[in-house]
């Protein structure tokens, strides 16, 4: 059953995201966590989950790695267990998801935005020296759409002035510089598991990667209501941020996949690449940095009139979205930590498209993706001249 459009094409659509073949690849393996959680009714903690943080430190190259809720809380959790709280400033770069703020605000901290470079959308040590001040503790990277800033610059700029590096690598799964993992660099790397993340569970899950056992050890006792040693010792202030046996389960199993799949939205990433290369005068191409490995979390280009052209191409039958349309620092929630204007991220958030991209994606829908975006701009332009 696929969808058509009537007007404008009657071509199938072409979806965002489409994560059914990911899940029907390992559909027996998800009936198996199902069934295993029910026969031993344990949901919650338990060898699965052992079993996946296991596998999810091996995999980031990191000794430990503690489940959590979600994305959202491992961030929190991080960003508390480091002591990057109160009266402290936190820089995280204003073209971000939400939860990056959300996560510094709800540690205690004042989150610091800072602008980004223009050609790949991440920090710089620039960028970042820019919003430093007296009450800076620590720099959030996010490895947005699955690329990585310069980790040994940036690391460099952290460590010279006595600041704490932390991860937000919830879109950057497997993404490496120079050949080490995205998550490995920071004093903690906090990923999500949201179903459309490059690794997603059946629902909200997340993680925190680190080399410090204890500081793994406060982030597990502070995702489990404060316990320490025993279930009846609570001796942090904590909360229920557990990852539950079953999307333990799941990870597991979509994590052997992992690589593959992100080769996958590589692969399809090139095809875009090569394709959209004779748009280029009218639509700007993401780039990334030599030494950074990519995962394409999500394929963003840069053009005019964004929201016409995302308008037409829906008619069209390609659906495309929009990460993210409003800077942190203009939401109302945070527009109290702005303090100076952002040009290039706020720039960006009004041209920035994401077009369909998962693993699966296949090359004659990227071709009908991009010859579809062609006949929008080029009609847009007209439109603009006329
Ligand atoms: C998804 C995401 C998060 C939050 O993860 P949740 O699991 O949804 O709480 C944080 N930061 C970034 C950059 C994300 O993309």
């Amino acid at each position: 059953m696929t969808a058509t459009v009537g007007a404008a094409s009657n071509h199938p659509v072409v979806p965002f995201v489409d994560l059914h073949p990911m899940n029907a690849e390992v559909a027996e393996e998800l009936d198996r966590t199902w069934r295993y959680a029910i026969e031993t009714s344990g949901f919650i903690a338990g060898p699965a989950v052992e079993r996946f943080e296991h596998e999810w430190a091996r995999f980031c190259g990191t000794t430990e790695a503690v489940g959590t809720a979600n994305g959202t809380d491992a961030l929190t959790l991080a960003l508390r267990a480091l002591g990057v709280g109160d009266g402290d400033e936190d820089i995280l770069p204003a073209n971000t998801f939400i939860a990056t703020a959300e996560a510094v605000a709800l540690a205690g901290a004042a989150p610091r935005f800072a602008d980004v470079d223009p050609r790949t959308l991440l920090l710089t040590p620039e960028t970042i020296t820019a919003a430093m001040g007296p009450r800076t503790a620590a720099i959030i990277v996010v490895h947005l759409y699955g690329q990585m800033p310069d980790m040994d610059a940036i690391g460099g700029l952290a460590a010279s002035r006595g600041l704490v590096l932390v991860e937000d690598a919830a879109q950057a799964h497997g993404a490496t510089w120079s050949g080490r993992k995205a998550g490995s660099f920071g004093r903690a790397g906090c990923f999500s598991f949201y179903p459309g993340k490059n690794l997603g569970a059946l629902g909200d899950a997340g993680a925190v990667v680190t080399n410090d056992p204890s500081l793994a050890r406060t982030v597990r006792a502070m995702a489990n209501h404060g316990r320490w040693g025993s279930h009846h010792e609570h001796r942090l202030v904590g909360t229920n941020s557990r990852l539950d046996a079953v999307q333990a389960g799941a990870l597991q199993a979509k994590l052997a996949r992992l690589d593959q799949w992100n080769e996958g939205r590589r692969r399809a990433s090139r095809l875009y690449d090569e394709r959209l290369r004779a748009l280029s005068g009218s639509v700007g191409l993401p780039r990334q940095l030599q030494g950074s490995r990519g995962v394409r979390h999500l394929y963003v280009v840069e053009v005019d009139d964004r929201d016409a052209v995302r308008r037409e191409l829906g008619r069209r039958g390609v659906q495309t979205g929009v990460h993210y349309p409003v800077p942190c620092h203009r939401h109302q929630a945070f527009s109290r930590f702005a303090v100076e204007p952002l040009p290039v991220s706020e720039r960006a958030a009004d041209r920035l498209l994401s077009l369909p991209m998962f693993p699966h994606i296949s090359p004659s829908q990227i071709e009908r993706v991009c010859t579809e975006l062609a006949v929008v701009v080029r009609k847009d332009k007209a439109r603009n001249r006329g």
